[in-house]
C-alpha cells in the first residue's frame, strides 16, 4: 500500500509522562506507516521547556499560526513539587495558556460517542460541544467586604477625565460587593471562534446568557454574538446550520431533553460549570477531546485529560498500565482531517475517518481499557492494557 502524501507540514507538540509514551506509540502504529507527512516537531516536554526558557512553547504557537493546524500531547503545568522533581529554573506557565493567548483562541471540548457506552443522560445521542469564554467576568473580578453603612458606586473616569457614576448600593449594614469586567475585543474573538468551529463542524450554535436580568453586561455578549451571526449568515446557510440565542436557564433545561449535536457557547462561569456537567454526563475523561480555535481560523487539537501521572508512575516501575489512548488518537485524527480539509486532500480526510472508525469498532466489539469497563454495556468485555488496546486498533485499521 502506498502512503498518502500530505503537502503541508503538521505542527506536532510533544508532551509529558504517560501521554508522551502513548504519543510515540500512536505515531509508530498509525501515522508513519500510512502517511508521507512532514511533522514540524516541538518538544514541549517540561525538561526541554525549561532548557529553552519556555521559548519552545512560543515557537510552537507561532508555527501553528504559520501552518494553520497543530496537534498537542498533554503537558505538565509545573507547580512547586514539579520544580523540585525536574530541578526546573522556575514554575513555567501552563503551555496551554501561553498558546491560547498567542492564538487568541477559544477551547472547545467534544466527547467521543461510542454505542455501547451510554451517556448518563438518556436523551443524549450526539456530542454536546462546549465553548467556554476564557477571559474576565468572575475570574478577573475585584471584591470588597463592606463593614457597615455607606455607599458603593461604580465610577468610570474617561481618558479625558470625564466621570460617570452609578450607585451599586446604599448599604444600611454590612455586606459584600463585586466588580466584574469584560472587553468587546475578547468577546468578539470568542464569538468569531465559535462561529468558525460551528461552521467547520456543521453543527448548530447555541449561545446562552441572562440578558433579561443583566441588560447591559450579558446583553453586550448577546449583541456581539447576534452581530457576528448576521455577518456570517451566508456561511451558516451554506453549512446548513443555525445560530440561536437562549436564556441560560432555558438552555440548561433544553440540553437535558435534547439529543445533542450542537456547539453550546457559554460565558466564562457558565462554561466552567456546564463543561464539567456535560463531561461527567458523557462518561470518561479518556473520551473527551479538545480543540483550540482562533478567530482567524487556526486549529490545535488535543486530548482534554492531563499527562495521567498516576499511570506513568506504574509504567516507570515496569507495571502494566491501562491508559485510554482514544482522546489522544482523536487529537491526531482531528488534526489530520482538518489538514486534509484545508489542503483539499480527501484521501487524508478518509484516512482520519477510517482510523476513528477502527477505534470505535474496537471498543464496540468489547475490547477496551480499564476506565471504560464499568461504563460499557457490551456483553463480551475484554480489558486490554495500554499497548494491547492500540495493537487491537491497528489490527482493525489493517
Ligand atoms: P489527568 O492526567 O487528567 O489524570 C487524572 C486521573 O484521571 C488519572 O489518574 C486517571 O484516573 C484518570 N484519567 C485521565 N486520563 C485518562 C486516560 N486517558 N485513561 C485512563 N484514565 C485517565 O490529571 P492530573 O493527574 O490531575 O494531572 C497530571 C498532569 O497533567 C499535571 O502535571 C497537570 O499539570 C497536567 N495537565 C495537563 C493538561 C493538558 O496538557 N491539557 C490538562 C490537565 C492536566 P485513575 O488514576 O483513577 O485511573
Ligand atoms: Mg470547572
Amino acid at each position: 500500500m502506498s502512503k498518502i502524501k500530505v503537502k503541508t507540514p503538521l505542527v506536532e507538540l510533544d508532551g509529558d509522562e504517560m501521554t508522551r509514551i502513548i504519543w510515540k506509540e500512536i505515531k509508530e502504529r498509525f501515522i508513519y506507516p500510512y502517511l508521507d507527512i512532514e511533522l514540524e516537531y516541538y518538544d514541549l516536554g517540561v525538561e526541554y521547556r525549561d532548557k529553552t526558557d519556555d521559548q519552545v512553547t512560543i515557537d510552537s504557537a507561532k508555527a501553528i499560526q504559520k501552518h494553520g493546524v497543530g496537534v498537542k500531547c498533554a503537558t505538565i503545568t509545573p507547580n512547586a513539587d514539579r520544580v523540585k522533581e525536574f530541578s526546573l529554573k522556575k514554575e513555567w506557565p501552563s503551555p496551554n495558556g501561553t498558546i491560547r493567548s498567542i492564538l487568541d483562541g477559544t477551547v472547545f471540548r467534544k466527547p467521543i460517542i461510542i454505542n455501547n457506552i451510554p451517556p448518563a443522560v438518556k436523551a443524549w445521542k450526539k456530542p454536546i460541544i462546549i465553548g467556554r469564554h476564557a477571559y474576565g467576568d468572575l475570574y478577573k473580578d475585584v471584591e470588597m467586604q463592606i463593614p457597615g453603612p455607606g455607599k458603593v458606586e461604580l465610577v468610570y473616569t474617561s481618558a479625558e477625565g470625564k466621570e460617570e457614576r452609578v450607585l451599586v448600593h446604599d448599604f444600611k449594614g454590612s455586606g459584600v460587593v463585586m466588580g466584574q469586567h469584560n472587553l468587546d475585543k475578547s468577546i468578539e474573538s470568542f464569538a468569531k471562534s465559535c462561529f468558525n468551529y460551528a461552521i467547520s463542524e456543521k453543527v448548530p450554535l447555541w449561545f446562552a446568557t441572562k440578558d433579561t436580568i443583566s441588560k447591559k453586561y450579558h446583553a453586550r455578549f448577546r449583541a456581539i454574538f447576534d452581530a457576528e451571526a448576521q455577518k456570517r449568515e451566508a456561511e451558516l446557510k451554506a453549512a446548513g446550520i443555525y445560530y440561536s440565542y437562549y436564556l441560560i436557564d432555558d438552555a440548561v433545561a433544553q440540553i437535558m431533553k435534547n439529543e445533542g449535536g450542537m456547539l453550546w457557547a457559554l460565558m466564562n462561569y457558565d462554561g466552567d460549570v456546564q463543561s464539567d456537567m456535560v463531561a461527567s454526563g458523557f462518561g470518561s475523561l479518556g473520551l473527551m477531546t479538545s480543540v483550540l480555535v482562533s478567530p482567524d481560523g487556526k486549529y490545535e487539537y488535543e486530548a482534554a485529560h492531563g499527562t495521567v501521572t498516576r499511570h506513568y508512575r506504574q509504567y516507570q516501575k515496569g507495571e502494566t498500565t491501562s491508559t485510554n489512548s482514544v482522546a489522544s488518537i482523536f487529537a491526531w485524527t482531528g488534526a489530520l482531517h482538518k489538514r486534509g480539509e484545508l489542503d483539499g486532500n480527501s484521501e487524508l480526510m478518509d484516512f482520519a475517518k477510517r482510523l476513528e472508525k477502527a477505534v470505535i469498532d474496537t471498543i464496540e466489539s468489547g475490547e477496551m481499557t480499564k476506565d471504560l469497563i464499568p461504563l460499557s454495556t457490551a456483553s463480551n468485555k475484554k480489558q486490554l492494557d495500554t499497548f494491547q488496546f492500540m495493537e487491537a486498533i491497528q489490527k482493525r485499521l489493517g
